[in-house]
């Protein structure tokens, strides 16, 4: 590297680090008469993990559906990893290739292995050589603690396995962002355990992530925020300790007294 190019870089660099990895404006959702999310603005830094938590029907699946595009807003703005997806004239196949998302239903495709699971998207939209593809699922299979089922099919697995094949198959397509919508809310309390875990091990990693969740001591343990939300707007955000350890909000407490 010359020396003539490195000061450039370096403050390209800087720029990049300073941009939010999420950054979302005045974000309004309606379904017909029901207006779901009442303006909603959100910056998430590259890295960071935001845990989303709030009622039944406050909006928190809406939300994270608009992040990538799954519901068209009515209004407002979000741009992920500098796109700008709510332009008209967005390329969605290419921004939502840096976003992953995991559902509270694992959606795996039954008719394919597991591997295939994991291989589809890579050989289908990265164009990658199945040999080159292959390798890289069962390295993700093995770090999500699956390695010895890649020739099974999803309906031999058990939810945690097939939930942590699905965290596998998203992180294949070397996401940017990782939106996971109550990833636990389906699996028996004793294999919620192991899909944290991941989650954990993916956090440590640097990701960016969004998380809707209802497992408080999660959010505690690896949220850098916390977001409260409720009736479609955000109540309260801070860090665990203040949000969950000392909400300032009458909403707020009545809600975790619900769910601690
Ligand atoms: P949460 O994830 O916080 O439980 P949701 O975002 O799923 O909340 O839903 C918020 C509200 O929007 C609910 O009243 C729900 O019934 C409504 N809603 C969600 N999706 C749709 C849809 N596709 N059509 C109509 N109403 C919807
Ligand atoms: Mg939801």
């Amino acid at each position: 590297m010359s020396d003539v190019t490195e000061p450039v870089e370096e403050a390209e660099a800087a720029v990049l680090l300073d941009r939010p990895m999420v950054s979302i404006k005045g974000l309004h959702k309606s379904f017909g008469d029901l207006e779901v999310l009442r303006g909603i603005d959100v910056d998430v830094r590259p890295g960071e993990v935001v845990c989303v938590i709030g009622p039944s029907g406050s909006g928190k699946s809406t939300l994270l559906r608009c992040v990538n595009l799954l519901e068209q807003p009515t209004a407002g703005e979000i741009r992920v990893a500098g796109d700008l997806l709510t332009h008209r004239d967005a390329d969605l196949d290419r921004a939502r290739r840096h976003i992953g998302m995991v559902f509270q239903q694992f959606n795996l495709f039954p008719h394919l292995s597991v591997l295939d699971n994991v291989t589809i998207a890579q050989r289908r939209v990265l164009k990658l050589g199945r040999a080159e593809a292959e390798e890289t699922a069962r390295g993700l299979l093995a770090s999500v603690g699956v390695g010895d089922k890649a020739g099974e099919y999803p309906a031999r697995l058990s939810g945690g396995q097939q939930q942590r094949v699905a965290i596998a198959r998203a992180l294949a397509m070397k996401p940017k962002l990782m939106l996971f919508d109550e990833p636990t809310s389906a699996l028996d309390p004793e294999l919620v355990g192991d899909v944290l875990n991941v989650m954990r091990d993916l956090a440590r990693t640097g990701m960016t992530m969004m998380v809707v969740t209802h497992e408080m001591a999660f959010a505690r343990e690896v949220a850098d925020r916390v977001i409260f939300m409720d009736g479609g707007v955000i109540v309260e955000e801070g860090t665990p300790g203040q949000v969950i350890g000392d909400p300032r909000h009458e909403r707020t407490r009545a809600f975790l007294r619900r769910v601690l």
